[in-house]
C-alpha cells in the first residue's frame, strides 16, 4: 500500500468501519512501517479523540499515542483471531464434504452389493 491510499483509510481505521481484513491487514502493515503515515493517524486520532471525549463529556485518557498502539494491537490481534476462524470453518467444511462423500460411497456400495 502506499502512502495515498493509506491515507485515505485513516478515518475508516479510527471509527473501526473497515469491512475488509485483508485491506485493514495491508493498511496496518504500511502505517507500522512509515513513520509519517503513523504520524498523520496519531493527529487525526488524537483530534478525534479529543473531540468524541468533548462531545460525550467523558473523563478522556491524555495517553492517546499508548491508546493509538493499544488499537494497532487489537485490529491485528483481531486480523489473527479472523485467520483462524476461517480456517477452522475451512476444515469443518472439507470434514463435511469428507462425510458426505463417504456416505454416497457406501450408498453406492451397498446399491451395486444388493443388486
Ligand atoms: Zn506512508
Amino acid at each position: 500500500m502506499k502512502c495515498e491510499e493509506a491515507s485515505g483509510h485513516i478515518n475508516e481505521f479510527i471509527d473501526g468501519s473497515f469491512d475488509n481484513d485483508e485491506l485493514l491487514g495491508e493498511y496496518l502493515e504500511h502505517i507500522c512501517s512509515c513513520s509519517a503515515c503513523y504520524e498523520e493517524l496519531d493527529v487525526m486520532y488524537i483530534v478525534s479523540e479529543g473531540l468524541n471525549g468533548l462531545k460525550t463529556n467523558e473523563d478522556i485518557s491524555f495517553d492517546f499515542t499508548g491508546s493509538l498502539a493499544d488499537k494497532i494491537r487489537e485490529a491485528k490481534e483481531g486480523i489473527r483471531r479472523a485467520k483462524i476462524k476461517k480456517r477452522r470453518y475451512l476444515m469443518i467444511d472439507v470434514g463435511c464434504i469428507l462425510i458426505i462423500i463417504n456416505v454416497i460411497a457406501a450408498i453406492l456400495l451397498d446399491v451395486f452389493f444388493w443388486s
